[in-house]
């Protein structure tokens, strides 16, 4: 059975194994039904973050309730990138841009992140989230990254784990370029971190806290000014590309 047969890829809680059920909720089963006008007897692939992808059919596409039936594991679980970033949330599009982006790059965890300057107040972490599940079964990945709760700034350094570098990109020049910070690629994959500042910027003061601490780099991006969510996805990309997976082939997809 092909991997290609199942367009569709749904995310889901349960864990899957040959023959297991899932009863899917309102929202899938719209999905599937409407949008992607699938029926009883079609192929989707499911996967659960740890059991890897799987081959799964409708096998129930009925008004009170759709039920999709795992077959077979199509894809391996592998490890994935473990890089977290950390933002200062900005206006609810441009989140949600920066989530999906941030999610088909690899991030492995969102950590929302206010800061003296961050103009909004309040950040809705069910949107992150869905955003976040929709960006990884598009995408093709085998996780939906974690979206943290919310932490003022110097809660979220507090509480950050120091054995995970945290690369804070600063607009003020106060670091080295990206590509000298992330160039030698090493072992890659290992823990890492990036904190992206608010449109207004890191407080001087913010910047004088962050760079003290010993799990911090700051780095440059160059001499433009980028808007919040280009920084964060610059650092990303430049991360992933010299460390992380972009070193890797994609899979093949041509029949
Ligand atoms: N209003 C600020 C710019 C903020 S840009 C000013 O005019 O100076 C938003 C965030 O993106 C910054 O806090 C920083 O984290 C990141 N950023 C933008 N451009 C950058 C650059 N050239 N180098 C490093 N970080 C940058």
């Amino acid at each position: 059975m092909s991997p290609k047969l199942a367009k569709t890829r749904l995310f889901v809680d349960g864990d899957l194994a040959p023959g297991r059920r899932v009863v899917l909720g309102d929202g899938q089963a719209h999905y599937l039904g409407h949008v992607m006008r699938l029926g009883q007897g079609d192929p989707v692939a499911l996967f659960n973050g740890r059991d890897g992808e799987w081959l799964a059919w409708v096998t129930e596409a009925a008004r009170k309730g759709w039920t999709v039936t795992a077959d077979a594991c199509i894809r391996p679980q592998r490890r994935e990138p473990d890089i977290w970033l950390a933002f200062a949330p900005v206006k609810k599009t441009r989140t949600d841009f920066l989530v999906e982006k941030a999610t088909e790059l690899g991030v492995s965890r969102l950590c929302p992140v206010f800061t003296r300057r961050t103009a909004t107040a309040r950040v809705n972490l069910a949107r992150l989230g869905a955003q976040a599940k929709e960006a990884a079964e598009q995408c093709g990945r085998l996780t939906v990254p974690d979206v943290a709760s919310p932490l003022e700034l110097s809660a979220f350094a507090a509480a950050w784990p120091a054995e995970r570098p945290l690369l804070v990109a600063d607009e003020t020049g106060g670091g080295a370029p990206i590509a000298e910070v992330v160039a030698d690629g090493g072992e890659g994959l290992g823990p890492m971190g990036i904190l992206v500042g608010p449109e207004g910027g890191f407080d001087p003061s913010e910047l004088d806290l962050l760079v003290g601490l010993p799990f911090v780099t700051p780095v440059g991006l160059g001499p433009r000014v980028l808007r919040a969510e280009t920084a964060a996805l610059s650092v990303l990309a430049c991360w992933q590309a010299l460390c992380g997976d972009l070193r890797e082939a994609p899979p093949r997809r041509r029949p």
